[in-house]
Parts: structure tokens; C-alpha cells; sequence
């Protein structure tokens, strides 16, 4: 992993632990990291309800990023449970693709910490529906 993924990967980690916050939500078994155009780094974790109106990490990070007045990203990496990364799931692909319709093929998502393996959102989502 480069510098910056290293510090995407602090960050995540930093935010990542399992938390139960009532009987019916837990928290905190994934965390995310986005880093924006800017460079500033964002964070997020996953929120889990019984109701099921919880939330991704990526999501939760990705709307902090909007905030705090950002919505240009470049760079994404969700930490599993295991801790290690993690590829985000359609509704998060999904989300990044309506945010950034001209170029979120540009995005980069850490696929393995070990390897420093990455894939482009367009990867991920070769053929958006829209
Ligand atoms: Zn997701």
C-alpha cells in the first residue's frame, strides 16, 4: 500500500471496533475511509438496526465527506470485521456512481491490504444502468 493508503487504512482502523448501542442496533464491525479530492480523509462506520434502516461504512464515510462540503472522491477502503479490505456493495457502488455520473470511473477501491491490490469503480460497475 502507497502513503496514502496507509493512512486511509490508520484512519478506518482507528474507528473500527464492534459496538452494541441498544438492544437493537450494533456498530463499528466495518469502518470505511474515503479520501476526496481535496486529500482529507473520511470516516464512517457501519450501523446495523433491527429495523433495518441502518447504514454502510462506505455510505456512513461517503456522507461525511458531503458534510463537510466535499463531494468530489477518489480514493475508498472499507475494513471488514477481519480487518482486512473489502469491495462496497451495489447500494454503495451505486451511490458513488449518482455523485460523480462523469467520473466515477476514476474512483480507486483497496481491494487487499496485503497485495496493495486496487480496482477502479468502473470496474466494479462496468455497465451503469442509467
Ligand atoms: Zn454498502
Amino acid at each position: 500500500m502507497d502513503e496514502k493508503w496507509q493512512k486511509m487504512y490508520s484512519a478506518a482502523d482507528t474507528v473500527r471496533h464492534s459496538r452494541r448501542l441498544s438492544e437493537y442496533i450494533e456498530a463499528g464491525g466495518v469502518a470505511a475511509a474515503v479520501m476526496a479530492k481535496s486529500g482529507r480523509i473520511y470516516t464512517g462506520v457501519c450501523v446495523d438496526a433491527a429495523c433495518s434502516l441502518g447504514i454502510c461504512a462506505e455510505r456512513n464515510a461517503i456522507f461525511n465527506m458531503i458534510t463537510n462540503g466535499e463531494r468530489e472522491i477518489e480514493r475508498v477502503l472499507a475494513l471488514m470485521p477481519d480487518g482486512k479490505a473489502g469491495a462496497p456493495c451495489g447500494v454503495c457502488r451505486e451511490l458513488m456512481i449518482q455523485l460523480m455520473p462523469e467520473s466515477f470511473g476514476k474512483i480507486e477501491i483497496l481491494l487487499d491490504c496485503e497485495s496493495g491490490k486496487t480496482v477502479s469503480l468502473k470496474d466494479l460497475a462496468p455497465e451503469w444502468w442509467i
